[in-house]
């Protein structure tokens, strides 16, 4: 399947906001939005947008702000415009808020579950360990990191994997991170079940879904 292979931190830039892409670097203060210094007329300068015309942010009009939420989303999910816009034909199709089931849809992908149960540092990370075999569901390979959790679900690291010197070191950090409360993380298994659909509150990052939902209405 394909993804973006170019520079995390240019598509935070483009966003002009902090969308954690990059594990621990985002927050160990080596951020670009983290060295935000104060500019001429007291103003902070964030890091500029990519391209030659970036640094002359616009101010936004209605299709420019339903445009970058949509592709806020899209990139912390890390999944490409194709893809996401099914999500978004599946959420339409099912009963209840169409923004609020794409962020749902979003949210049930296993890579994306794989990070939220504490198991790489990123969701990219999540994504890598995913298509190298490490992951397991119900005791058996999955390799497929849009294949969408249920209820019922164990997801956890094949045995093989678990000897591994640079796995090792993933699965004792699974300790220290907070799990959202879908998941039932055993860190010292390094497992975690899926007792629940996740819920619009266990989106971790700010999200104006509707304004995605105003976009691929038109
Ligand atoms: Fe780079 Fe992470 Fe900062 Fe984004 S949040 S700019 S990926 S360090």
């Amino acid at each position: 399947m394909a993804r973006y292979t170019g520079p995390d931190c240019k598509q935070c830039r483009r966003e002009g906001a902090k969308l954690f892409l990059k594990g621990d670097r985002c927050s160990s203060g080596k951020c670009p939005f983290d060295r935000v210094e104060t500019g001429a007329r007291g103003r902070d300068t964030a890091p500029a947008a990519p391209g030659q015309h970036g640094a002359a942010r616009k101010k936004l009009r209605e299709y420019g702000r339903q445009l970058r939420e949509k592709e806020k989303v899209r990139r912390i999910y890390g999944v490409l415009e194709r893809q996401f816009h099914n999500y978004y034909l599946k959420a339409e199709a099912k009963e209840g808020m169409a923004g609020e089931n794409l962020l749902v849809l979003l949210e049930r992908r296993l890579d994306n579950a794989v990070y939220r149960m504490g198991f790489g540092p990123s969701r990219s990370a999540a994504r890598q360990l995913t298509l190298h075999d490490h992951i397991t569901v119900n005791g058996k390979k999955v390799n497929i990191p849009s294949y969408s959790v249920k209820v019922g679900d164990v997801i956890g690291v094949s045995e093989y994997s678990k000897k591994k010197d640079s796995v090792k070191a993933l699965i004792e950090a699974i300790a220290s991170k907070n799990a959202p409360k879908w998941l039932e993380v055993n860190a010292e298994n390094a497992t975690a079940k899926v007792i629940a659909l996740p819920a619009r509150d266990d989106i971790e990052f700010d999200c104006n879904e509707q304004l995605i939902v105003e976009l691929y209405s038109k």
